[in-house]
């Protein structure tokens, strides 16, 4: 079979969008900035589209508000960089030798974790050095350093950055975050003046928040900025970040449901009184989780209706007590209906992946003004 033509789907043909708020996002960051203080740098990280925001446009928003940018590949990078982003632009990946002209051809900061990545490494790509206190991932061991040291010297190498990265910080005072702190702090005694004047970093929004003695030169934060706790919860200071993002679509149709009627495949909801069926254009396919099914509600009109029947691959139903009118908004998931850490919760995940899972082909915009 011959496949004669690709259709791509436009943006303005998408039956949801995101609202980015650009009111809510200054003010998240601007708390942030409060809490850490003026004397320490920040990057604000962006990979995976922003965690589902549009890194575009959030490295957009955040020009000149920030230190730098952090994602996790080389090609995040330099879709930011081409849509005319100058901030400074650090990539978590491995380096590969492929990307090495990259690198350099965009101004993008790398990151060292292994002899081999050393290797790949030239005056001519600024690095920071990744070291492996316990997160169980990427970097070089701290025992490493003395080989690290002979090689850097002989190939007349200056990282301009150290880091590490914490797998528990999410919550305060856990003791696997203090050994790691522990460990970060006797390399950085052991480099000596290999570790001065240089950019020291730690700490992602839990450890920023949680470990005031791990946000060294720079805090590297994401989930916090678009206003969600990595962890349980926030600690006071910044209990007042908002979502960023709100996922919306519009009514598609809306009729008579009787008492005793059915509703979706596998028939899971049985209306228990009469009231009305209203559509919403959005199913598993958009990121909308099957799981949710009999389980959310979604803001229109003022009102909470709740989500009933299975969700399915394009459409999801609510039940409502009165007639909708079809394109009426509806608000799926934002400040001001269910929220994702809702979500996460009832789905046994985490707050990150559900808003990474909004499908990349919503349209995403910018709103202003109060959430
Ligand atoms: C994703 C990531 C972060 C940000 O983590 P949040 O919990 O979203 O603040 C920081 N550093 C590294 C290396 C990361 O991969």
């Amino acid at each position: 079979m011959v496949v004669s033509s690709t259709t791509i789907t436009k943006k303005s043909e998408s039956t949801s969008f995101v609202e980015i708020n650009l009111d809510t996002l200054d003010a998240n960051l601007k708390r942030i900035k409060e809490v850490t203080g003026p004397g320490v740098k920040t990057m604000a990280v962006v990979k995976a589209n922003a965690y589902g925001h549009d890194s575009v446009l959030i490295a957009r928003a955040l020009s000149g508000k920030i230190t730098a940018l952090g994602v996790a590949t080389v090609e995040e990078a330099v879709t930011i960089r081409k849509a005319g982003v100058i901030m400074p632009l650090l990539v978590f990946a491995p380096v590969r030798k492929s990307a090495l002209s990259d690198y350099k051809a965009f101004n993008i900061v790398a990151v060292a974790g292994s002899f081999e990545e050393l290797q790949l490494m030239s005056p001519a790509v600024s690095f920071h050095l990744e070291f492996d206190t316990g997160m169980g991932r990427l970097g070089f061991e701290p025992a490493d350093w003395p080989e690290i040291k002979k090689v850097l010297e002989k190939k007349k190498l200056r990282p301009s950055g150290i880091m590490t990265h914490f797998a528990t910080a999410d919550e305060p005072s856990t003791a696997k975050t203090a050994d790691q702190l522990s460990r970060f702090n006797s390399l950085l005694d052991e480099m000596g003046s290999w570790s001065q004047s240089k950019v020291i970093h730690a700490s992602n929004s839990g450890g920023m928040m949680h470990y005031p003695e791990a946000r060294f030169s720079m805090v590297r934060f994401g989930i916090s900025l678009y206003g969600y706790a990595p962890g349980k919860q926030f600690p006071d200071a910044l209990k007042d970040l908002k979502p960023v993002l709100s996922w919306k679509s519009t009514v598609v149709a809306c009729k008579r449901l009787r008492k005793g009627e059915t509703i979706s495949y596998d028939a899971t909801y049985t209306a228990d009184k009469d009231g009305w069926l209203v559509v919403i254009p959005v199913g598993y396919a958009d990121g909308l989780r099957r799981g949710l099914s009999n389980r959310i509600y979604m803001k229109t009109g003022g009102e909470m209706l709740k989500q009933v029947g299975n969700i399915t691959m394009d459409y999801t139903m609510l039940w409502s007590e009165k007639p909708v009118p079809t394109g009426q908004q509806v608000t799926i998931l934002g400040p001001d209906a269910m929220t994702a850490d809702q979500w996460a919760e009832m789905l046994g995940t985490i707050t990150y992946e559900i808003i990474c899972g909004i499908h990349p082909k919503i349209d995403r915009h910018t709103v202003t003004g109060r959430a």
